[in-house]
């Protein structure tokens, strides 16, 4: 989508610090990160936010948190202590970046409830 920041990172059009890549998806580093571990895994295909996924995309965010989110917080280095997974959504969400975007946090005690 033209504008869209997030599918020109998954485009490769501007730069970011990508961890993590398939036909899929693209994970990379937060440009500004809030707990020592923090990337966001993105969908390559455009789509707004949780709000917009349709049945089709039910592989494609079964394909994200079974199989690309476990495989990254172990590589990361979080999974055996633990680790966060948020997807903002909607202006009230916090959701700044409007392409659908799961946030990967750990390496520290995360607080709850959230601000
Ligand atoms: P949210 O506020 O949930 O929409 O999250 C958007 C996230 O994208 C924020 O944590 C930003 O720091 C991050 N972000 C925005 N632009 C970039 C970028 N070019 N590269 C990496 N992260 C970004």
């Amino acid at each position: 989508m033209a504008d869209c920041i997030f599918c020109k990172i998954a485009q490769h059009e501007i730069p970011s610090s990508i961890v993590y890549e398939d036909e899929q998806c693209v994970a990379f580093k937060d440009l500004e990160p809030q707990a020592p571990v923090h990337v966001l895994v993105i969908p390559k295909k455009h789509v707004e936010s949780v709000l917009a996924l349709t049945d089709a995309d039910r592989a494609l965010v079964a394909h994200i948190l079974v199989d690309v989110v476990p495989q990254l917080a172990r590589e990361l280095g979080v999974a055996e202590k633990g680790f966060r997974v948020v997807a903002n959504t909607g202006d009230e969400g916090g959701q700044s970046v409007k392409h659908l975007h799961f946030h990967l946090l750990g390496g520290r005690s995360l607080q709850w409830p959230p601000g």
